[in-house]
């Protein structure tokens, strides 16, 4: 559904993509992990138009959407989740939602009775200022609102950062069940192993190249990444 064919990315001078190649099939979790600075982040915004990459083609459904701008490419089904979460602290729980709704392409009434039953506590915030909200709960806002757009991949960029454990938990029991439901989902986890036990296949991402990918079950049992990634 979603593959990516020789990407490189550049800062200015900076290379830090060189080459990726990559697939995401449908209804699948895909995670990727790296170290700091290994271009993850990069990746997903090359993927959702913030960044545009000199080289290489991004296909959507056969379709090659790279240079795209980002909002074209929410319409074409592509949502992101940045990492820091970027919520608008100013505006409520149910304008962040509108908001995601906006560049859509769902029913809204039916986008936010999905995110409200995902996040019941959303729910009962709606006129709460997002500002307002716990780190955990502007992180289900932050993924609410990406869902209201009704993405056919969902890209999460950090979702556990920052947060105690219980809602870890919660946040990664939550993508299980978007996907569940239908959603492909691309996953960019500092906890790689919380991210791997959830995901499908992974992507090992180093200096801007692929340089390992398989089974998330393999990549578990691999001594590399045992030891470079799991803290084994
Ligand atoms: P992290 O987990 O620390 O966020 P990452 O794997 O997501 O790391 P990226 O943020 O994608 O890595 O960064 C990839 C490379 O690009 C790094 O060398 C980084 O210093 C560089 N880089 C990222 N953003 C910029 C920028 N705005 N200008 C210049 N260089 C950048």
């Amino acid at each position: 559904m979603l593959k990516l064919e020789n990407i490189h990315t550049f800062y200015g001078p900076i290379n830090a993509l060189r080459g990726i190649n990559l697939e995401v099939g449908k209804g699948e979790i895909i995670s990727l992990i790296g170290s700091n600075g290994a271009g993850k982040s990069t990746c997903l915004m090359t993927i959702s138009g913030v960044l545009h990459p000199s080289e290489g083609r991004i296909l959507l459904n056969g379709v090659d959407i790279a240079g795209e701008e980002p909002h074209h490419i929410v319409k074409r089904g592509i949502s992101h989740v940045p990492e820091g979460r970027r919520i608008f602290p100013k505006l409520t729980v149910l304008e962040n939602l509108q908001m995601g709704a906006f560049l859509g392409r769902g029913n809204v009434r039916e986008s936010l009775e999905t995110v409200m039953g995902l996040f019941p506590i959303l729910g009962e915030r709606t006129r709460q200022y997002g500002g307002t909200l716990s780190g955990g709960e502007q992180q289900m806002l932050a993924i609410g609102r990406a869902l209201m757009s009704d993405p056919e991949i969902l890209i999460l960029d950090e979702p556990s950062l920052g947060l105690a454990p219980i809602m870890v938990s919660k946040i990664f029991r939550t993508i299980h069940e978007i996907n569940a439901r239908g959603v492909t989902v691309m996953l960019v986890e500092q906890n790689a192993k919380a991210a791997l036990r959830l995901s499908h296949r992974g992507y090992v991402l180093e200096s801007g190249a692929i340089t390992l990918h398989g089974k998330s079950s393999e990549l578990l049992d691999n001594d590399k990444v045992k030891h470079a990634y799991l803290g084994e």
